[in-house]
């Protein structure tokens, strides 16, 4: 256990919130697995300032098990930490610190006991994969995805290690971001009729989605465990004009949906789409380089299906019989459409206790993590024979 323990300390030694680089830990780890004689696949991101690891362990054929984890957290700026968050202290039967929970304590699991992984004659592989900038729209993992989906043979499981208190979990929403620019023409506010409002087309595209967000709420899926249970739609942020006395050049707001996984995200997309199209048509007419764009980023929901192998085994070894589902998105949905893999979510910790100050794990969740990688490595030891 104190080599798991070291492990979580060491991982979260390193400063690795979502806008700094994760190089330094992902170098760390992979000469740590380079000693234990296990080759690294680092798939980076376009300027080399980030990157994704994937190892293999054990002999490199079907079968295979994928433990996966994100290296980034998010930050500590604003919050009031009893200590220092990148340094783990272990008190009461806890360890506190960023990301003990979410998530390098599933990480350093898995990479603590690699020696185990090794000394146990695995007739299936065990594969890690550690991804960047999960925390900021699940950005990082679809390459890696991708590329392990090319050059590894089939996958039976993957297990996405987020803080479930090692319950297994087979739902969750996905989430559309968008950030939304709305330019008009300024003008003196006693002069309205010769400027175009950037403040008024932003009110309205709230006013739609707010109607949009009632829509939803009165179609709840009554079978569903998720709280709530319906999708969601919400204007996060506003912020446009200069002056009480301008009418407003220009606005932006955000506004972030969170849809079922048995929903599909395009129909309401291209509804907003639909009207801010009409609008930014409107502003146009009344001023030529008057305009309306947006940004997205989009985060597929997830839901495990019926009779789903990765369901089966995550229960298995977690010692469930039944699942539940998560607020929070993963990058499960991606490991499901992007490399065709079945997944499941299942780590230590709680959620209750990620992103906040004096983040911690319950080293009574530790345990129940090495135990169920202990039991995964039994398992692919004697499949097959
Ligand atoms: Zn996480």
């Amino acid at each position: 256990m104190q080599n798991v323990k070291d492990m979580i300390a060491h991982l979260v030694s390193f400063d690795t919130v979502s806008s700094k680089s994760n190089l330094p830990l992902i170098e760390d780890v992979k000469s740590y697995l380079a000693d234990l004689g296990i080759n690294s696949h680092l798939v980076p991101n376009e300027d080399g300032t980030k990157t994704n690891l994937y190892a293999t362990i054990g002999p490199n054929v079907a079968g295979g098990v994928v433990l996966s984890g994100h290296t980034d957290v998010v930050p500590v700026d604003d919050q009031n930490w009893s200590t220092d968050p990148f340094k783990v202290v272990e008190k009461d039967g806890r360890l506190y610190g960023r990301g003990t929970c979410d998530m390098k304590g599933f990480c350093a699991i898995g990479l603590a006991l690699v020696p185990e992984m090794l000394k146990a004659d695995l007739k299936k592989p065990i594969h890690i994969a550690l991804s960047y900038d999960e925390e900021v729209g699940c950005l990082g993992a679809p390459f890696m995805i991708r590329e392990m989906a090319k050059k590894l043979p089939p996958i039976d499981a993957v297990i996405v290690g987020e803080p479930t208190n090692m319950q297994v979990a087979e739902m969750h929403k996905g989430v559309h971001s968008s950030t939304i620019h709305i330019s008009g023409l300024e003008a003196h506010s006693s002069q309205t009729h010769l400027g175009v409002s950037a403040t008024r087309y932003a009110a309205k595209i709230i006013n739609f989605i707010n109607d949009i967000h009632d829509e939803l709420l009165a179609k709840p899926y009554d079978d569903l465990p998720l709280e709530p249970n319906h999708s969601t739609i919400n204007v996060g942020r506003v912020n446009g004009g200069i002056a009480d006395n301008i009418v407003a050049k220009d606005c932006m707001l955000t506004f972030d949906y969170r849809v079922l996984p048995q929903e599909d995200h395009a129909v309401i997309i291209d509804k907003i789409d639909a009207y801010i199209g009409e609008l930014e048509a409107e502003m146009k007419a009344k001023h030529a380089a008057c305009s309306i764009t947006q940004e997205v980023v989009w985060t597929p929901g997830f839901a495990a299906p019926k009779d789903d192998p990765a369901k089966s085994l995550a229960m298995r070894l977690a010692g469930k019989n039944e699942t539940i589902a998560v607020p929070y998105g993963t990058e499960a949905g991606q490991f499901q459409n992007d490399g065709g893999y079945s997944t499941i979510v299942c780590g230590p910790g709680s959620i209750d206790q990620a992103h906040k100050p004096d983040e911690f794990i319950e080293l009574s969740q530790v345990e129940l993590g090495v135990q169920f990688i202990r039991d995964l490595i039994k398992h692919q030891a004697s499949v097959g024979k």
